[in-house]
């Protein structure tokens, strides 16, 4: 008896290309087989199967009318059929998902059908899926990975903004909402990790915090517009206060002990720029919540604190 596959992934798993290479090892064995794809998905042109990888083939597309079984039947009659490969199978109807069935049982002929198993909203992509897990007799799950490195089994939709899409309309194919594979717990963290935040940032996307300074712009870490990874810290008057997210200045005050020089500007402040100003000798750290004993400046004679020279031979 000839088996129906599901072979299953998330997006962005190879599915296509792993399908064009079955396809392309039936095909140099001489075998006769059958590629459909669904008429839905016009993202690489109707009829057309392609990969990432950039190789591609030609596939008859499937409308929703249409039965799967006849048109397959109607070809083994000319000559006999190998295999049956279908791509996008969760855009089909259920009844097609049954009609695969019946080409397996009634023709004899080997159905590997590829597909999404789950939608963005973590469910059953659609009731083709829910039929296909019902009569399908192999499973194979195409893996890849979530940007923590564990397996990846959800899909996560996100704006063009970064923020997640959690209800609205799933079974698309193109639009404004992106997509990305992630693991479980990923996907209900709704953390979509750090190479997509960059492209969210690098598309103008998302909140910005520039050092006052020298200009430099960042990608804001909770959408504070004063806090960023290298750049979580603020002048103002003679001190610098930094905050979590700066890596020099995090729970740290800094003070410009003999004046606060032209090129030092008000407000949000870059660690590079603390650095330099450290380096010149300008800055002076007064004090650290991470401190075991947080030394506190006090008046001495002269009217300049007299630990701070202390502190900071300590700290840098
Ligand atoms: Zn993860
Ligand atoms: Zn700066």
């Amino acid at each position: 008896m000839a088996k129906l596959h599901f072979n299953y992934s998330v997006m962005n798993a190879g599915k296509s290309a792993q399908l064009l290479l079955v396809r392309h090892n039936y095909i140099e064995n001489g075998g006769k087989v059958l590629l459909f794809t669904s008429a839905k998905d016009d993202r690489s042109g109707v009829g057309k199967v392609s990969s990432r990888v950039g190789i591609e083939a030609e596939a008859y597309p499937l409308t929703p009318e249409e039965n799967i079984f006849d048109i397959v039947q109607d070809s083994h009659a000319e000559s006999d059929v190998t295999a049956v490969l279908i791509d996008e199978v969760q855009f089909m109807t259920p009844e097609q998902v049954v009609q695969m069935s019946d080409i397996a049982d009634y023709l004899d002929i080997p159905v590997m059908a590829y597909g999404l198993k789950n939608n963005s909203l973590g469910k059953l992509f659609s009731p083709a899926i829910e039929e296909m897990l019902a009569l399908a007799n192999e499973f194979n799950l195409i893996k890849t990975v979530c940007h923590c490195g564990s397996k990846a089994t959800m899909i996560l939709k996100y704006n063009p903004d970064g923020s997640i899409v959690r209800s609205g309309e799933v079974v698309e194919t193109g639009g404004e909402g992106r997509y990305i594979s992630v693991c479980r717990p990923h996907w209900k963290e709704g953390n979509i990790g750090p190479r997509a935040r960059q492209a969210v940032f690098d598309a103008g996307y998302g909140t910005r915090v520039v050092c006052q300074t020298c200009e430099s712009v960042f990608p804001a870490i909770f959408g504070d517009p004063e806090q960023a990874g290298d750049c979580a810290a603020k002048l103002s008057g003679k001190s610098i206060e930094g905050y979590y997210g700066s890596t020099i200045a995090d729970g740290c005050v800094f003070e410009f002990a003999n004046g606060v020089p032209a090129d030092a500007k008000q407000g949000v402040i870059c660690d590079a720029c603390i650095r330099k100003f450290l380096e010149r000798g300008k800055l002076l750290r007064v004090s650290s919540f991470f401190d075991n004993d947080p030394p506190r400046p006090e008046e001495a004679d002269d009217g300049v604190p007299d630990n701070l020279e202390q502190v900071t031979e300590k700290a840098w």
